[in-house]
């Protein structure tokens, strides 16, 4: 998600007249685009905008910019901080860049976190990627996970009219884009904000209508979406994905812990229970689908019997991949008031412990590859070797291969190759191209 706001903000300093500087050192306008999930990501900013302020100082006329969730945590608080900041702007005001931009060139100090409606797609991202894109089609939560800054900072759903991100999808696809992540915090609750109940007394605009009305856009050979809530995801989800051959088989589903009374003091809504429903039903139709997950450890209270559940589950499960993340208590969240709150030595023994696993697990669901021919859509050069390209399979399998095929034939980026896996490790696959 903030990848996709960077992108879109650096499509606006671009259409500004703003190029890329060769190092953080030398550029005119620093804009950082921030998280606080976890205070170890919301401390990276501090110690980054030292350096930037120390640099103002001597170059009045740099301008500095925080963008992203810590600005909209901290407010005002930030340039009490760091009074050599020009521009504070919360997420919900990234589309908006330009015009903030303009407030500080007649002098001002701006701060702009107050709850914005986001403006439709005025902005065109200067994407990373030339095959792959993100497309916003839901922002902001209106879950109250106990652990979770995110609602404060990111603000009540908005859904996008389903034809507007038809619309930018069919863009995409002009401009040579093959794979397009259709994005939101809590994916499932696309729609819900927007009107609309069918004749039969059926919502409307639910993430599977969007899946279905976006699937015909020429040129674009693959649809994924991120990120799934186990509380709303549904059969009939489930079994779009299984019906529609641009969805990729490849489900991101955080399950945040094994345990059932960790979850309900988390608030998720749902049970494990629910939880392995969805993942058996989605096996059933997809058999060879990959699952990936998030979970945190360490939450206020969890004994040494919930953690072991969380392993649990993820043996059971036998997860493709999944972020792990120890407990970080965050601001305005219930669960940073509890005084049940774990020891450090916990935390860090508990992630220990869960990484190999984790690590383990991964490791025998891509030892399942070795053999297999499967369909990779190229998405570069491997920057390590330029004799490769770097793409990944249906299920988000990270493969490298040659970029020079049999018979003389070479590939680019945006090509769907077939590839035969001849290399395993746990985060990637290698293999050889065969036609
Ligand atoms: N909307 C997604 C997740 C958004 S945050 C969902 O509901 O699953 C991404 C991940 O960060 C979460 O899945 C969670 O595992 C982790 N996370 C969020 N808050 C956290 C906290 N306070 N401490 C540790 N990890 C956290
Ligand atoms: Fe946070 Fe829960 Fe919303 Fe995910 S669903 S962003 S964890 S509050």
């Amino acid at each position: 998600m903030n990848k996709a706001d960077s992108e879109r903000m650096a499509g606006i300093l671009q259409s500004m007249g703003y190029q890329q500087a060769s190092a953080e050192l030398e550029a005119d306008l620093v804009l950082y685009n921030t998280c606080t999930i976890r205070d170890n990501a919301e401390q990276k900013v501090y110690s980054y905008l030292g350096r930037q302020a120390r640099r103002k100082r001597s170059n009045p006329h740099l301008k500095l910019v925080v963008a992203g969730c810590v600005a909209q945590q901290e407010g005002e608080a930030l340039l009490r901080r760091v009074p050599e900041l020009d521009l504070v702007m919360g997420p919900q005001h990234a589309n908006r860049l330009e015009l903030l931009l303009t407030q500080v060139d007649s002098g001002k100090q701006v701060v702009a976190t107050d709850d914005n409606k986001i403006l439709e797609d005025v902005t065109i991202p200067r994407r990373d990627s030339k095959i792959c894109a993100w497309v916003n089609v839901i922002y902001g939560c209106n879950e109250r996970c106990t652990y979770c800054v995110v609602p404060s900072v990111r603000g009540k759903e908005q859904s996008r009219q389903p034809e507007a991100i038809h619309m930018e999808m069919q863009g995409l696809a002009a401009l040579g884009f093959r794979e397009i992540t259709l994005l939101g915090q809590n994916i499932d609750a696309y729609g819900r904000d927007l009107p609309g109940i069918t004749a039969e007394g059926r919502r409307q605009n639910t993430l599977t209508d969007l899946l279905h009305h976006v699937h015909d856009v020429e040129g674009i050979e693959r649809i994924r979406f991120a990120t799934s809530h186990p509380r709303y995801f549904t059969d009939r989800l489930i079994e779009a994905c299984a019906g529609l051959p641009k969805l990729c088989e490849h489900f991101h589903i955080p399950f945040q812990s094994g345990d059932n009374n960790v979850l309900k003091a988390m608030a998720r809504g749902y049970t494990v229970e629910r939880y392995r429903r969805i993942i058996d039903r989605i096996r059933e139709l997809m058999p060879d689908a990959a699952i990936s997950s998030d979970v945190i450890v360490a939450f206020p209270g969890e004994t040494d019997d919930q953690f072991r559940q969380t392993l649990k589950l993820i043996e059971q499960v036998g997860f493709d991949q999944v972020n792990t993340a120890a407990y970080s208590p965050r601001p305005n969240t219930p669960a940073a008031t509890w005084p049940n709150q774990l020891p450090e030595a916990v935390k860090v023994e508990r992630l220990q412990e869960l990484n190999a696993l984790v690590e383990n697990t991964a490791r025998q669901r891509n030892a399942r590859y070795d053999g297999r021919v499967e369909e990779v859509l190229a998405e570069g050069i491997n920057p390590k070797d330029p004799d490769q390209l770097m793409g990944r399979t249906r299920s988000n399998r990270l493969t490298f291969f040659a970029a020079k095929g049999p018979e003389g034939c070479s590939y680019s980026p945006g090509d769907l190759v077939d590839v035969r896996i001849d290399s395993v490790r746990s985060f990637s696959l290698s293999g050889t191209p065969l036609r």
